[in-house]
């Protein structure tokens, strides 16, 4: 059996992929110090806020490896900042690591709460996010997040997106919608080629900083939006959000058709309001029926991000503007979206070790 040395344990290690980059650690300059002492080892890893949602499933990737080349080891793996910035993504230029769009089949099944509160989560468990809503047609962001406001305009001409300030010591949170632009009683009338500069305007001159999600919130049903985004940026991939009825199953069918007819990587289903616990009797009614996502993403070959159940809370604070208070504080309702947000991150990571960019060529 090999010794425990720092050098041992660097080789266990290294080939790990970082989740960002799905490129090997070691080639990174991201394993930062091991330190030796007996039979227990401490490594210290360098790790970006683009994977800091999933930094407990990395260490635990990492520990095994240890254990299988070093049988016996006591690991201690050790977090510290590592910064890598966003490059420029697509035709609009914006710095941002991935970009996540939520659609759904049909309007009313949650997909602008699940959107927001993806958002919300990420940036909790330590990531930068930005929000946009591209539902140009009934804009409730702004509703859920208690926002409002006219986004002003620099001498740039950059868009100032409105920010969602924390709760709490979270870092502002940039936040775009049409309901900024609109009245909330106007009806907006979009031809094409108006939805298609609005949205592209949206994305390109709104001044979002450097992000590592960009969490938009598409309109529902199938259209014109997901086009105009498909031709503006690759995306990281989009995310359907359905209930478990069965006619809601077959409108997110065809929301996944769309997004593989544009090219647009499904990252998974997310199956909201799939039962309700009784606040007064704790006993859960699956009032939808329940599992109908699951078994269809299985069918469809596409990732089950996980399940939403319905929690009257959630509902009273995306009503009354407190949504993110609501999740900063009710660890019980976070926590299937912080699952669900998880999973997402651990989606694209894989995707990034299945396909990991080419490292850049050495300038001459
Ligand atoms: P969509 O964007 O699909 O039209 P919304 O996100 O606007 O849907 O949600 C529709 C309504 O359902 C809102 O009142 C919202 O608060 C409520 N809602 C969504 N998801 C849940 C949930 N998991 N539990 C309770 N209420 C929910």
């Amino acid at each position: 059996m090999p010794e425990l040395t720092p050098e041992t344990v660097q080789a266990a290690i290294e080939s790990y992929p970082d989740p960002e980059t799905g490129r090997p650690i070691g080639s990174m300059g991201q394993i930062k110090e091991i330190t030796v002492d007996g039979q227990s080892t401490t490594i210290t890893i360098g790790i970006t806020t683009h994977s800091r949602p999933i930094a407990d499933e990395v260490a635990d990737r990492i520990e095994s490896k240890v254990a299988a080349a070093l049988p016996g080891t006591k690991v201690e793996v050790k977090f510290v900042d590592h910064t890598r910035p966003p490059a420029r993504l697509g035709q609009v230029g914006i710095r941002v690591k991935s970009v996540i769009a939520v659609g759904s089949g049909k309007g009313g099944v949650g997909k602008s709460t699940v959107a927001a509160s993806i958002a919300l989560t990420l940036r909790q468990m330590g990531s930068k996010v930005g929000l946009m809503d591209s539902d140009v047609y009934g804009p409730s962001v702004p509703h859920l997040l208690g926002l409002s406001g006219r986004p002003a305009v620099s001498e740039e001409k950059k868009i100032q997106p409105i920010m969602l300030n924390g709760p709490g010591e979270l870092p502002p949170m940039p936040v775009m919608s049409m309901g900024f632009l609109v009245e909330a009683d106007q009806a907006v009338i979009w031809r094409g080629p108006m939805l298609h500069g609005s949205i592209n305007q949206f994305l390109g001159d709104t001044n979002w900083g450097e992000l590592d999600y960009l969490v938009i919130d598409l309109p529902p049903g199938t259209g014109d939006v997901v086009l105009t985004l498909s031709q503006a940026l690759p995306l990281a991939g989009s995310v359907v959000v359905c209930t478990p009825q069965e006619v809601a199953l077959l409108d997110a069918i065809k929301a996944i058709s769309m997004f593989r007819k544009v090219n647009i990587p499904i990252l998974g289903m997310v199956e909201n309001m799939s039962g309700f616990m009784c606040p007064d009797c704790g006993k859960t009614y699956d009032i939808f029926g329940r599992g109908g996502a699951r078994d269809r993403a299985e069918e469809l070959k596409v990732p089950f991000l996980g399940g939403l159940p319905i929690e009257m809370n959630l509902r009273i604070a995306g009503d009354e503007g407190r949504l993110a208070e609501e999740l900063a504080e009710n660890t019980q309702a976070r926590a299937p979206i912080e699952a669900i947000s998880k999973a997402l991150v651990r989606t694209i990571a894989a995707k990034a070790a299945q396909n990991p960019p080419k490292p850049a060529l050495p300038t001459l």
